[in-house]
């Protein structure tokens, strides 16, 4: 028998039919995430488990027979993080998610990893509670996925992170090891920050079976600022001088070309003609809201907006945050697309912004930028005609350019979407020779037969 067929008996024999799938079209399904220009082969099964029990014995199995293993939660994902190797099964938590337990009195949730992120925020605000990551994917990307790329998202500029929001994990080991990591407690530096590696580390240490995530109380209405600027990088400038002074609760920002992107394909009445839009929010408390909404336009009349406004009309933000939402479908929907995720220092926003310009014309494609200004994290989005190979080639030298002035402006290659399989050559380019040696010390210690998810996240060595 071969060790995948020895992987799948223990499978048959553990997980209930309709949970293991072998069919290659369904398997087809489950091999990519939402990415592209990130590879991806057909996986040896698919596999669904429902209890950690079951994850947990699966996972010995692999170790047992050396069968790499993909985690993979609802498939978002824009890196490869999730796409399947040669030979691999890939474990999918997406029928994992229950809640396990809201507690109000120390704030915060048990929820398996497979509940989308939107439904965790609709079952907790029934409480009265707010969990705050907010990605714009939130409808359909798991909190399992959330914790393994530490997704960011919109309102993260005030309340934080994925990282910001876990107290503890429970997580399978490669071998199949059950650990609880982190707390209950809001301190706590008992050991070493365990459950924080596993943040961000793209299900390469563990399989995440249980989160338990802060709650906030729900935040006081927002009110919504628009700012028009002819000019992008005066957009950027603007941003800056916010953040130096206020916290706005959302900080978003669209370029001219996105702008455009987005009103073609679903009309809404958007300024096409802008360089760029700013739309922020600000919830501060105790009536203070419109006075900070107030002063963050003025700052940004002083940085050259050639039209500011507050928002009163709640149908109106709705429309500018859902085109902000929206961004990277309508790309989807345009043609090829290439998209890019870096962060810079606020402080060069502006630089970025016209480089990143410069590098569309350099390479003659159009290149979409918008993203969560305020976290200075920008998804420069590069835009070719529907098979057009040539232009495709194009589009990846503008890709690499693009991760090149984020690491000349003391920036990240990736700010929020993960290394996956897309970036490693980049992350190389970003760490120190001693980090990327004790990055491949770590991976050793939790995963020494490297079965769990090869060839991602981690640096080439
Ligand atoms: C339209 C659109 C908008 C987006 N907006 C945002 C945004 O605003 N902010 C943002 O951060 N991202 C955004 N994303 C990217 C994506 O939604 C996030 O990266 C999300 O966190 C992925 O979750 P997922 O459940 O789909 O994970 P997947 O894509 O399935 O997996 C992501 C990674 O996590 C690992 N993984 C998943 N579940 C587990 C688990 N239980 N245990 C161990 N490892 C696991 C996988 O192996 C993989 O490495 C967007 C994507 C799209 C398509």
């Amino acid at each position: 028998m071969t060790p995948e067929d020895s992987l799948m008996k223990v499978c048959d024999s553990t997980l209930d039919d309709r949970d293991i799938v072998t069919d290659p079209d369904i398997l087809r399904s489950y091999s990519r995430d939402r990415s592209t220009g990130s590879v991806a082969a057909e996986p040896i099964g698919v596999v669904f488990p429902r209890s950690t029990e079951q994850v947990a014995t699966v996972m010995a199995a692999a170790h047992k027979n050396r069968v790499p293993v993909v985690p993979r939660g609802a498939g978002s994902g824009l890196s490869g993080g999730s796409n399947a190797i040669e030979g691999s099964l890939v474990l999918c938590v997406e029928r994992m998610r229950d809640v396990l337990d809201v507690n109000l009195t120390d704030g915060y949730v048990e929820t398996q990893p497979g509940i989308f992120n939107s439904e965790l925020r609709e079952h907790v605000g029934r409480s009265g509670m707010w969990y705050a990551p907010d990605p714009a994917s939130k409808d359909f990307c798991s909190i399992g996925g959330n914790v393994n790329t530490n997704a960011g998202g919109l309102c993260c500029v005030k309340y934080g992170v994925t990282r910001d929001a876990v107290l503890g994990l429970e997580v399978v080991l490669a071998d199949g090891q059950v650990t609880r990591l982190g707390r209950r407690t809001i301190k706590g530096v008992a050991g070493y920050d365990l459950a924080g590696l596993v943040v961000g580390s793209e299900g390469t240490l563990g399989i995440v079976t249980m989160a338990r995530l802060r709650l906030r109380p729900l935040p006081p209405p927002a009110t919504t600022a628009v700012a028009v600027f002819d000019q992008v990088a005066d957009a950027g400038r603007a941003t800056a001088a916010i953040m130096a002074e206020l916290t706005p609760s959302m900080l978003e920002l669209m370029d001219q070309q996105t702008l455009q992107v987005v009103e073609n394909w679903r009309p809404m009445g958007l300024d096409v003609n802008a360089g760029a839009l700013l739309v922020a929010q600000t919830d501060s408390g105790h009536g203070s809201a419109l006075a900070d909404a107030d002063r963050l336009l003025q700052i940004c009349d002083d940085n050259g907006a050639s039209l500011t406004h507050r928002s009163e009309d709640e149908a109106e933000s709705e429309m500018l945050l859902g085109a902000r939402r929206m961004a990277i479908l309508a790309m989807e929907a345009q043609g090829d697309w290439l998209l890019d995720d870096v962060a810079v220092p606020r402080s060069r926003l502006a630089e970025a912004m016209v480089r990143i310009q410069d590098v569309a014309g350099k390479h003659d494609v159009t290149i979409c930028t918008f993203g969560h200004a305020g976290d200075g994290n920008l998804h420069p989005t590069i835009l070719t005609e529907r098979g057009d190979q040539e232009a495709g080639a194009r589009a990846l030298l503008a890709f690499d350019d693009i991760l090149e002035v984020a690491l000349s402006l003391d920036g990240t290659v990736t700010g929020e979407h993960g290394v996956g399989n897309l970036k490693r050559e980049a992350l190389s380019r970003e760490l120190d020779s001693v980090s990327i040696d004790l990055h491949s010390r770590i991976k050793q210690a939790w995963d020494p037969l490297g079965i769990l998810n090869p060839g991602k996240a981690l640096p080439r060595w």
